[in-house]
């Protein structure tokens, strides 16, 4: 942390900071300019709120040098962290690994005929929900856990792995039984008991950024999974709300080369929620590979039109089998590839 103190800081205001830092454990470096007083702290301190200093007598600005996250950075894991389904599937290695599915289970059937297209197409995991987090009390809620059963089915006929999204931390141990992947949805990024609760389960969490969370909160997010034990996190980009309204949300490409900076925590995007347009997923697909991607996540239905959920966003498996192509294409330009 870098403190630079106002013009004209008096020695006894100055005297104080240094005091109070060195009461809370910090090293600190003075520098005296010419017309300012810097003072650098330094020391490894995870529960410190640096606006306490900015409201000290004489302080004119606080900046914080290190990053709030460290399991989740990427200076914890330079070379990138490769999460391992099995049977060779990898996420966050050279692979751009697609999970394709309906928004929500709806019947045997549906997720039957869903399974068998997408995996013919190159998915390599079924998506689809179970318990679904909706806006309205009175829309459609998901089938539950025979909607799991349902979907564990189509996956093992299909050899897909499957990723559902758990709303509460009562229903993990139920849903292990079923899933391969654990998904946090948007709405429950920031609940930190759910989190919790997933740091103690063995196996990877896809964890969707916020409505309206920046990409740090999204990395402390991870960072709560990753401290409690679990090292298995894929984040994901779903779009964040801003002014617009032509789309559903505004899908932030940016986030997928920043945040695969920041971290080493391979890094989804899902323009299906993105854009929320069924006709905008393809273009979306596409540039969120071209911006380095480890995956996508994209919802696609037999019968989009009466879909129970997100229809409107859904592809059918037309268009789904020819943005695959469109990726394989794209993928090797960055050197990457898509099955
Ligand atoms: C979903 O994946 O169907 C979903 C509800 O996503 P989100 O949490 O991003 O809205
Ligand atoms: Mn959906």
């Amino acid at each position: 942390m870098v403190i630079v103190m106002q013009e004209g800081a008096t020695d006894a205001q100055i005297q104080h900071v240094i005091d109070r830092l060195v009461g809370s454990g910090f090293n600190v470096h003075r520098s005296t300019g010419e017309s300012h007083t810097v003072l650098g702290a330094v020391g490894v301190h995870r529960d410190f709120d640096h606006r306490d200093f900015e409201l000290l007598d004489g302080v004119r600005e606080v900046m914080r040098v290190t990053q709030p996250f460290k399991l989740a950075s990427r200076q914890f894991n330079p070379q990138g962290t490769i999460i391992n389904l099995g049977r060779g599937v990898t996420i966050g290695g050279n692979e751009v690994v697609v999970a394709a599915g309906p928004c929500s289970v709806e019947s045997r059937e549906q997720i039957h005929i869903i399974a068998e297209s997408v995996a013919k197409s190159g998915a390599k995991i079924l998506r689809a929900g179970a318990f679904k987090p909706r806006t309205s009390p009175y829309a459609f809620q998901g089938m539950g856990e025979k909607g799991l059963e349902f979907m564990r089915e189509a996956a093992e006929k299909f050899a897909l792995f499957s990723v559902s999204e758990v709303m509460d931390a009562s229903q993990i141990q139920m849903m292990i039984g079923y899933v391969d992947i654990l998904q946090v949805g948007a709405r429950n990024m920031q609940n930190y008991h759910l989190l919790r609760a997933l740091g103690e389960v063995r196996k990877p969490i896809l964890l969707k950024r916020g409505m309206s969370a920046t990409m740090e909160e999204l990395l402390l997010s991870a960072e709560y999974i990753l401290a409690g034990g679990n090292p298995d996190v894929i984040l994901c980009e779903r779009g964040i709300r801003t002014f617009e309204t032509y789309t559903r949300n505004t899908f932030d490409i940016a986030a997928i080369p920043v945040i695969k900076k920041l971290s080493h925590l391979p890094m989804i995007g899902d323009p299906s929620h993105g854009t929320g347009r069924r006709d905008k997923v393809a273009p979306m697909a596409r540039a969120a590979v071209a911006a380095g991607a480890d995956g996508l996540l994209i919802e696609v239905h037999n019968d989009p039109d009466h879909a129970l959920s997100d229809g409107a966003q859904s592809l059918d498996p037309g268009q789904f089998e020819q943005l695959m192509g469109e990726l394989r294409i794209i993928a090797p330009a960055i050197g990457r590839r898509v099955a």
